[in-house]
Formats: C-alpha cells, structure tokens, sequence
C-alpha cells in the first residue's frame, strides 16, 4: 500500500491481498482509464483482462487516450463490479453493494503483442481466439496493447447490509439488499450472417440467460 492507495473512507471494506484483487480483475471486462493531458483530466472505458501481473487495454494507435498512455503518462485506472443495491431505512444510510479496484501506474507497449491479444481476445470469449483468423499486419499497426503493472493498487469490497441509524429501525420501509447480476444472451444472429453458422461451443458456454433454445 502507498499513501494515494490507502482508503480512508471505510477502511475496513479495504482488502490488500492479491487474491482478492486477482478475483475481482478476472471477473470484470470493463475498466475506466484516467489520465490528465493538456486538454485536462478525462476517463474513458475499455475492455480489460488481466494476464499475470499485469492488466492490459487496448485500443487504436490514434487514439488520445492510446497515444498518451504509450507516452507514459500517468494514469488511474478503476475496476468495478456492481453487485447490488443497499436499500437503507434512509437515503443516507442507503448504499451498494461492490467491488472495486484503482491501479495507479504508467502503461507501456506490451513486448508480445499478438500474445498479448489473444490474453485479451480469450478473456472476452474464452476459445475464440482458436476460432478466429490471425490479425493482418494493418489491423495490428492500427492497434496497440499496453500493459500497466500491478504494483500500485487497492481494493475496496462492500457486502453489508444497511447500516441504519437506530432511531430508523422501526420505520415502516421495506429495507434489504437486491442483488444484481450479469447475464448473458440469448445470442443475436448478426443480421448478415452467412446461413449455417451457428453459435460455436465458446459462444453457447458463454450465455447465462435462456438456454432452453440450446437443444
Ligand atoms: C459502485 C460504487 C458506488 C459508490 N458510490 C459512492 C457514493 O455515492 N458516494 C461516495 O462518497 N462514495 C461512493 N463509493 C465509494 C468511493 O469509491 C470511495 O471509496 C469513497 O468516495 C471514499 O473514498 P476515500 O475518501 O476513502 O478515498 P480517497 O482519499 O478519495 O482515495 C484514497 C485511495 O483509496 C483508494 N480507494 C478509494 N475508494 C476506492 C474504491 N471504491 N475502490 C478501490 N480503491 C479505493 C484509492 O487507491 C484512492 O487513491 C462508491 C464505490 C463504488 C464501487
């Protein structure tokens, strides 16, 4: 832990293992990326995935957010998963359940860049890489992968329930936790797809959502 990764606020929703942190990248797809250029201070979303010891981005070579990342500017990068909502006897008291991370650190060109694209690719998709044709060499000089280090990093899981003052107890609410999960599916034939193409076994494994259509 540094000083800017000390969470003051609730610190005992603070956790410092890796695991933890290990966890909660595998499970996201998604991370927002901030930096400040001379344009001021901007975040933008991208997809993720974490290989090893590093969490990789990836994106247009043209793009700002891209140029100034492979210049080493420096960044913030925050992961979250919504888990739920904390319905408190008051809107103060009221809250979600998370988890979440920040990544500080300076990204660079990932050495192994189509390796580093499958990582990405399969962390979409697990198994699609194999069912892909490789990447040509103009779509790889139009994209770069750039790893950041888990070096710098917190975590902060919140899975209470409501934390009510309490003179509110008795208040005639209804108070809890609803949980909210991802799913996924069912799959969209995209509207020019070739006949006799059907979801690959990668694509079927991934829907959570209705799979009574499956068989
Ligand atoms: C989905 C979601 C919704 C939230 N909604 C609110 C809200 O409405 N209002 C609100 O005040 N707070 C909200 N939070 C919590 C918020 O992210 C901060 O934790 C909070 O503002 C307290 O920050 P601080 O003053 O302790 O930390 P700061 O002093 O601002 O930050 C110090 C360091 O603590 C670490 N840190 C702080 N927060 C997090 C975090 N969430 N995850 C990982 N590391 C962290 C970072 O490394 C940061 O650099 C929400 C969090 C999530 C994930």
């Amino acid at each position: 832990m540094t000083e800017r990764t000390r969470v003051r606020r609730l610190p005992e929703l603070a956790h410092d293992d890796r695991s933890t942190l290990d966890a909660l990248l595998d499970a996201a797809l998604v991370a927002h990326v901030a930096i400040a250029d001379g344009s001021g201070p901007v975040v933008l979303p991208m997809a993720c995935a974490r290989d090893g010891d590093r969490l990789l981005v990836h994106g247009s070579t043209g793009s700002r957010l891209m140029r100034a990342l492979t210049a080493g500017s420096p960044s913030c990068t925050t992961i979250t998963l919504l888990d739920g909502a904390v319905y408190a006897r008051s809107a103060f008291a009221s809250s979600m359940r998370y988890r979440s991370a920040v990544v500080f650190g300076r990204y660079s060109l990932a050495e192994d860049q189509l390796q580093a694209l499958e990582v990405l690719t399969e962390r979409l998709l697990p198994g699609r890489w194999s069912e892909l044709r490789r990447p040509t060499d103009k779509e790889l000089a139009a994209t770069a992968v750039l790893a950041v280090p888990l070096l710098e990093w917190s975590v902060k899981v919140s899975d209470g329930w409501p934390d009510d003052d309490p003179a509110d107890l008795d208040a005639p609410v209804w108070a809890g936790v609803v949980p909210c999960h991802t799913t996924w599916g069912p799959a969209l034939d995209a509207p020019d797809l070739a006949p006799g193409r059907p979801p690959s076994t990668a694509v079927l494994d991934r829907i959570t959502l209705d799979q009574t259509w499956r068989t």
